[in-house]
């Protein structure tokens, strides 16, 4: 069924995902202490979801379908918005202008109020591809537009019927903490996180480098809970490889990226660029190569122009004298 037997694992944690989040189910009094562990699932969903996007995880469609709009449940958006905001747009410009999630929108400074804000900025400009994905899938391909639309009928629904078993189950107070603490929740602190992870694995990268276009976490642990997605270099130059492989395919480019650019500790980046640098700055990040910004396409041309016109004055000033 499994294309990779490293994808047993994801369905472990696939599996736990609901078995969690049904327990305050019928020990609403557990909600309270399961609620960060139904965060961390969430995550890992959306963490899968992405990795299953790029390298499906089934050998059959049909399951693979399924397993997409399973894991939509737990971290909270239809699997389809992957395409057009992720495939199709980030992969193409890696933090560069057309980039729908580009960490310098507004500036290239990098600190805790830009970073926190990000996703609010990041959710609202993928509003736009995500919009034009749908009409071009109504106008063009409707076999497309009837999945985008059962998608959301699906993770709609679904989630009116777990706040409804919970609303049965124990009343409208407890029955909405319940379904909130073990799905709302952690599906927010789910989006809100990825989307964390996209602005820290490009701010002050240089996207027109061969190798760093993006920075990564090298810690086996992280890249444990995870699922690999802490190499995100090596995720950029292989788009299409499986998280499984990605360790030794950094190993194989981390001498070639630039060693600010390979991060050890999730905790330690965090502490240093969001409670250590703005009292001691060197801590923090600092552009790394070219800005996403400065294109050298539009700088480069610069140069004959220049050449020519500084001829064209000798040459005046040739014929004057
Ligand atoms: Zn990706």
């Amino acid at each position: 069924m499994l294309r990779y037997s490293a994808d047993r694992r994801t369905l472990v944690w696939a599996l736990a995902m609901p078995v969690v989040a049904f327990i305050p189910y019928f020990r609403p009094e557990l909600a309270g202490w399961l609620w960060p562990v139904s965060c961390y699932l969430a995550l890992s969903a959306g963490v899968i979801a992405h990795n299953h996007n790029h390298t499906q995880t089934f050998k059959g469609r049909k399951l693979n379908a399924i397993f997409g709009n399973w894991l939509s449940i737990f971290y909270g958006y239809p699997t389809y918005a992957w395409v057009p905001t992720h495939n199709l747009n980030h992969h193409k410009f890696v933090n560069k202008a057309g980039d729908a999630t580009i960490t310098w929108r507004f500036t290239n400074k990098h600190n805790a109020l830009v970073a926190g804000t990000y996703f609010f900025v990041s959710s609202y400009y993928q509003s736009e591809p995500i919009k034009d994905y749908i009409r071009k899938a109504k106008e063009k391909n409707p076999q497309l537009y009837r999945t985008i639309i059962g998608q959301y009928v699906f993770f709609i629904g679904t989630h009116l019927a777990l706040l409804s078993l919970a609303v049965a189950l124990h009343g409208w107070k407890i029955g909405f903490k319940v379904w909130g603490l073990m799905f709302l929740v952690p599906a927010l602190f789910a989006l809100w996180t990825i989307m964390f992870f996209n602005y820290i694995q490009h701010v002050h990268t240089d996207p027109w480098s061969e190798h760093n276009h993006s920075r990564s976490w090298v810690s086996p642990l992280l890249n444990y809970l995870l699922f690999n997605n802490g190499y995100h270099s090596a995720h950029h130059e292989i788009a299409g490889a499986h998280w499984s492989t990605l360790s030794a395919l950094h190993a194989k480019l981390a001498p070639d990226i630039d060693p600010r650019l390979n991060e050890r500790s999730f905790w330690w980046f965090c502490l240093r660029n969001y409670l250590l640098a703005p009292f001691v700055p060197s801590l923090g990040t600092h552009q790394i190569g070219r800005a996403p910004f400065d294109d050298p396409a539009l700088s480069a041309p610069a140069a004959p122009v220049t050449a020519a016109v500084d001829a064209f004055e000798s040459g005046v000033n040739a014929a004057r004298a």
